[in-house]
């Protein structure tokens, strides 16, 4: 039986940053404790319910590491006793809030991996964000998770953002290659609606589409030549250093999600919690979403990856799969240099990558 991927959603920040829409709370309206013991419950409940294991854990947020390495521990102590998770287990962390003991106990525990949370390492930019620390703290965070014995370590970045341009870009991505890093995320910023980047937009200075694109590609570029392999729209890694979690999902493989907010893709049904911590610690059910994993929804998924659809996979999959029409849909696209197709897979260029929703959805429907 495959293993499953289990996420488990700490819904806790110091301050909300501008730009974010993730669900969380300020640290001081919450108890960490309770929520700690009511993760711990719904995995044993979990645990009861199903007989899938699992083999990799992703501890994202909110801001994890504000639960100290204590709690931390404890919950991913907890995941292993009931899912047997012996794989990748990763830790968001933010800078600010992290020291050498809090790394010497999440690796104790199992932790082989931390997703810090930079998006630049130009501190002005930082400071536009909402980030606290100073990228100095970013550098002192990967040296003391080093020391701690965590070598895999992921930084995340963002394009587009506030008086971004191709030399602050530049700084980040040098900081990034020479950081120790074994993995970058690099997302464009988008405008989510509600919050205060949303509503003061016109204030910000931001680059237009063209300069984003320019930025996306000039780091798609910097980061291949630097051996960040570009394996997904917005992820590189040096070899063998691939989010083994993330990668459940772009291969539309089973995870379970705790915790308000949390999405889950189990025995066919894609289902999430709430935004709402209170119903979560009281124990209330996750609402259904709808069934999932068919065929558009894998080629979907896959064409965000760089290996894109890989025609025999996708047959052993789904055994009416047939590549004619995808090719067909797909060659429009090659001629303007968007897409590559052989006789073996179809898959997006770093340029098609910038328009990826529309090409996909075209090749699909
Ligand atoms: S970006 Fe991260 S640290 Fe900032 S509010 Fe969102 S979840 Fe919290």
């Amino acid at each position: 039986m495959n293993k499953i991927g289990l996420y488990i959603h700490i819904p806790f920040c110091k301050s909300k940053c501008p730009y974010c829409d993730f669900y969380s709370l300020r640290t001081g309206e919450a108890d960490c404790e309770s929520y700690a013991s009511a993760v711990k419950s719904s995995l044993q409940s979990w645990a009861e319910r199903t007989d899938k294991k699992a083999d990799t854990l992703y501890l994202g947020g909110g801001t994890p590491s504000l639960l100290g390495g204590e709690k931390i521990s404890r919950i991913v102590l907890a995941a292993k006793e009931s899912f047997d998770c012996d794989g990748e287990i990763t830790v968001e962390c933010n800078p600010s809030c992290v020291d050498g003991d809090f790394f010497k106990k999440i690796a104790a525990a199992g932790v082989n991996r931390v997703s810090l949370g930079m998006q630049s390492a130009v501190d002005s930019e930082r400071k536009k964000l909402g980030r606290i620390a100073d990228v100095k703290a970013v550098e002192q965070a990967i040296n003391k998770a080093h020391l701690a014995g965590i070598e895999n370590i992921s930084l995340d970045l963002m394009i587009g953002i506030p008086e971004q341009n191709e030399k602050s870009l530049a700084q980040s991505l040098e900081f990034c290659a020479s950081s120790g890093a074994t993995h970058i995320s690099a997302y464009i910023l988008k405008l989510e609606e509600g919050t205060w980047f949303y509503n003061n937009a016109q204030k910000l200075n931001l680059p237009d589409e063209d300069l984003t694109a320019d930025l996306y590609l000039q780091m798609v570029g910097f980061l291949e030549e630097r051996g960040f392999s570009q394996y997904e729209i917005s992820n590189f890694a040096k070899p063998g250093y691939e989010s083994k979690h993330n990668l459940k999902y772009w291969n539309c493989e089973e995870y379970l999600g705790i915790g308000p907010a949390a999405h889950s893709f189990l025995d066919g049904k894609r289902f999430y919690y709430p935004r709402d911590i209170k119903a979560f610690e009281k124990g209330d059910e996750p609402i259904f979403d709808c069934d999932g994993g068919d065929l558009q929804e894998y080629i979907m998924l896959r064409l965000r990856l760089s290996d894109g659809l890989i025609f025999s996979e996708a047959k052993k999959r789904f055994d009416d799969f047939s590549k004619e029409e995808y090719i067909k849909k797909a060659l429009l696209f090659e001629r303007a240099g968007l897409v590559k197709t052989d006789e073996n897979s179809i898959s997006l260029t770093a340029q098609g990558f910038l328009l990826s929703n529309g090409i996909i959805e075209k090749i699909i429907y």
